[in-house]
């Protein structure tokens, strides 16, 4: 039974596309340039500040993004009030998974679940390195109900509205 005042989420996508630095960067405030990847799954909590009279503490599931973990995610994912997709603006690949993620969580969303989608690493865009166009993107998240941003992991950018932003919405439906 999901309790007020604190809702799950989870922590999806390819590996190396910043999911781990988002969790440290929401959680913490804090960057490593080389942060050791995700083995099975890291827990941690931050409270958040919807409104005057409302908090909600997240319980953040950060999952490992390896495809032999796979059949692990369902673990984590079940029960959760809210999943935030993760991919990285250089890589496209990243992107077609992020779906495939998605697709995945709308088949078994029981629970309704709020699904955020992160495009990452957007301090990289320029020089040449962006492959994912943000507008297509944006059209995509809308067509599917998702709460799109890019986000920076390393410099902070969208990091705390994009789980603020779902948690809104969590909050908007406890
Ligand atoms: P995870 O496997 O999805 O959890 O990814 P990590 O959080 O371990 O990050 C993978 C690599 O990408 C690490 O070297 C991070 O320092 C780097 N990284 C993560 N977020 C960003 C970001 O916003 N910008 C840049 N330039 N690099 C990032």
């Amino acid at each position: 039974m999901r309790r007020p005042g604190q809702f799950k989420m989870v922590l999806l996508g390819e590996s190396a596309v910043g999911k781990s630095s988002l969790a440290l960067r929401f959680a913490k405030g804090q960057y490593q340039e080389h942060a050791e990847s995700t083995i099975g799954a890291a827990f941690l909590t931050h409270t958040l500040q919807i409104d005057q009279d409302t908090s909600l503490k997240v319980e953040l599931w950060d999952t490992a993004g390896q495809e032999r973990y796979h059949s692990l995610a369902p673990m984590y994912y079940r029960g959760a009030q809210a999943a935030l997709v993760v991919y990285d603006i250089t890589n496209g690949e990243s992107l077609r998974r992020a779906k495939q993620w998605v697709k995945e969580l709308q088949q078994v969303n029981a629970n309704d679940m709020v699904i955020g989608l992160a495009g990452n690493k957007a301090d990289l865009a320029t020089g040449n390195r962006r492959q994912v166009d943000s507008n297509e993107v944006r059209e995509y998240a809308e067509q599917n109900d998702l709460i799109f941003m890019e986000t920076s992991a390393k410099r902070g950018d969208n990091v705390t509205e994009i789980f603020m932003s779902v948690a809104k919405v969590v909050a908007s439906k406890q």
